[in-house]
């Protein structure tokens, strides 16, 4: 399960709703627990700091960026929980793309982004043999 406050689920579809008809993507930092409880603290955007060409790679996340956000996560005490990005005009499933790209651990959180509005929120973890994602639940939370 991962943990978001409605404050970063509302972060996510202001991104998604902004970015759309393109696909957003970005990083969710928190912190990991056993049991494989994540909970979110810090939200990064980065679709919107590409150029127009770089946003049909849909949510790839460059290389470079991920260091870039491991080190914004080092530098907070906190790691890399997940991942978000949006599906324009699509249902909250991952694509098979999704799935070659996936890491394991990592939670992808999918939102549905409906004649620019964003709406059903889903996330996902890869299972342990890499062949398909298993739905997790998303607690919200409301802000401190
Ligand atoms: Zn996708």
């Amino acid at each position: 399960m991962i943990i978001l406050t409605q404050q970063q689920i509302a972060e996510i579809n202001r991104h998604a709703e902004a970015e759309y008809p393109n696909e957003c993507c970005g990083a969710v930092l928190g912190q990991l627990e056993h049991g494989g409880k994540k909970t979110a603290h810090r939200i990064i955007p980065i679709s919107n700091r590409r150029e127009a060409e770089a946003k049909h790679n849909r949510f790839l996340i460059l290389p470079n960026e991920f260091l870039q956000c491991e080190k914004t996560a080092r530098q907070a005490g906190l790691e890399i929980i997940g991942f978000y990005h949006s599906h324009p005009d699509h249902p909250a499933e991952p694509s098979a793309y999704d799935l070659d790209q996936a890491w394991p651990v990592y939670s992808y959180v999918i939102v549905a982004v409906a004649e620019g509005c964003a709406g059903n929120m889903t996330s996902w973890e890869l299972q342990n043999d890499r062949t398909r994602f298993r739905e997790e639940s998303i607690i919200k939370e409301s802000d401190p």
